[in-house]
């Protein structure tokens, strides 16, 4: 392909940060398909052309892959697509997700340098359009390796089973996957609404793995349709991805009313069950907390027909914690924000909830975590109308003892206790993503899984079994 017609070092001057195309609010809150539309290719060279190539490229610290953004940023520029995408998948097992549900404003495109005197590189832009650039041109590797004789059971297939797998499966291990639902793909299925990562972009990485030679059992349960300790006899080593996704309760009064449900069951039903079992057509919608979950519950609302979906919030903007890329999706789809606001009970008329009621919240000094902590005003209560309440407080650690992992220490607070290397307290077997660092972003689940299975690696290499 021809080179661009640009200055390179200083094409951020002549070129303007493109944000990726999308489609207009009216349009996507009348369907769940993705929202944004790809660039063409003339874009998408012009957009990688603004990296400087940077000697100390802080994009690479603030992407927890560490993934060779410069290096694929040159390629992409000269229209060297296949080789920018081979240098992407060297670092991560499913950039086309990352891709899509990073929040890079606080990653890789935050750490770019280019903040301090223009706008961040279009990174997120630039690693979808090559990694799907590779899928429709047979750029994405399937070979099987030789095979190492060992063979590793992963539990659970969300982000970090599925990165364990593959990283396993490519030195040659017999890699059989265990997961309790029928459709695999874990958090990035059942958590993740379509109009952010379409089902069928897991699916189609799931095929690769699976032309790769990983083994999939759906709908097995360990504990019930197998036993860890069969697990433990049959296979040479363990990871364990299954996720933190017990739903934090509702403590105030009236939690028990009808109209009130956890997240997940919402996005599930709406997203992948296309269920009906929790209306809310013509309904007034509050959704409970701030981060990406909640604006996720929000936009689903919406296109399931809410009269109006409201987040109520406790904090300020400035410290909620979900994506800003995602807040400015949900006010764009109509999305309303009660922020520093709080509720403290729930009201009802026969049994059905009706009223949220709510006191207004300040914001005090920052607490642990850095976030300002927030107080309630006195005499500041008030009344809020909605006919269905939608929990998003984040969530815990599944209780282990469930699955019989005997032996797998936990920390106080119900996660899997690991070493540096991801091994638990049981040798052989090893832990990652949310399970063991409690719930985090996909790209961190992927980050564990790759450390993980480079330790089981070294561990089988020394002759040890589980
Ligand atoms: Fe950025 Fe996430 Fe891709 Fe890393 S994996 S380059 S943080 S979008």
């Amino acid at each position: 392909m021809n080179a661009l017609p640009l200055n390179k070092k200083y094409a951020w001057r002549e070129i303007p940060r493109r944000s990726a195309p999308k489609r207009g609010a009216a349009e996507r809150v009348a369907d769940f398909r993705e929202i944004y539309t790809p660039f063409d290719e003339a874009a998408i060279r012009e957009q990688a052309s603004r990296c400087i190539q940077c000697g100390d490229p802080l994009c690479r610290t603030g992407c927890p892959l560490s993934n060779r953004i410069p290096e694929w940023m040159a390629l992409t520029a000269e229209g060297e697509f296949l080789e920018a995408a081979k240098i992407s998948a060297l670092t991560s097992n499913m950039p086309e997700i990352c891709s899509r549900v990073c929040p890079q404003e606080r990653l890789c495109e935050n750490a770019c340098i280019m903040n301090s005197c223009s706008e961040p590189i279009a990174i997120g832009a630039v690693e979808k359009f090559i990694t799907e650039y590779a899928f429709a041109h047979g750029g994405v590797d399937v070979t099987v390796a030789p095979s190492n004789g060992f063979r590793v059971a992963v539990i659970g297939s969300g982000p970090g089973g599925l990165a364990c797998a593959d990283e396993l499966a490519k030195v040659g291990c017999a890699v059989t996957v265990f997961e309790a639902q029928s459709i695999p793909g874990g958090l990035l299925v059942n958590g993740i609404p379509s109009f952010k990562l379409d089902k069928r972009i897991v699916a189609r990485r799931i095929n690769i793995l699976q032309r790769r030679g990983i083994c999939f059992h759906l709908n097995t349960k360990v504990g019930i349709d197998v036993s860890f300790t069969e697990l433990r006899k049959n296979f040479d080593a363990i990871f364990i991805g299954i996720g933190a996704q017990k739903p934090k309760a509702l403590d105030v009064p009236g939690a028990e009313l009808a109209g009130i449900y956890d997240a997940l069951p919402f996005l599930i039903g709406k997203n992948v069950s296309a269920s009906n079992d929790i209306d809310v057509k013509g309904k007034h919608v509050a959704v409970l907390g701030g981060g990406d979950t909640a604006m996720d519950c929000l936009r689903t609302a919406l296109r399931s027909g809410a009269l109006e979906a409201t987040c109520i919030y406790r904090r300020d903007l400035a410290n909620m914690p979900g994506s800003r890329k995602e807040y400015v999706n949900a006010v764009e789809e109509g999305a309303q924000f009660r922020f520093l606001t709080n509720p403290v009970s729930l009201e009802g008329e026969n049994g059905q909830v009706k009223r949220v009621c709510c006191v207004r919240m300040e914001l005090g000094e920052p607490d642990a975590s850095g976030r300002r902590k927030p107080r309630p005003e006195p005499g500041s209560e008030f009344l809020f109308k909605a006919d269905v309440v939608i929990v998003a407080y984040g969530f815990d650690p599944f209780q282990i003892k469930q699955w019989g992992f005997e032996g797998v220490a936990i920390n106080e607070w119900g996660g899997i206790t690991v070493d540096t290397g991801q091994m638990t307290s049981v040798p052989g077997v090893f832990a990652g993503g949310d399970s063991s660092r409690g719930p985090s972003l996909v790209v961190h689940a992927v980050r564990d899984a790759r450390k993980a299975a480079a330790s089981i690696h070294a561990y089988l290499a020394t002759g040890s079994k589980t």
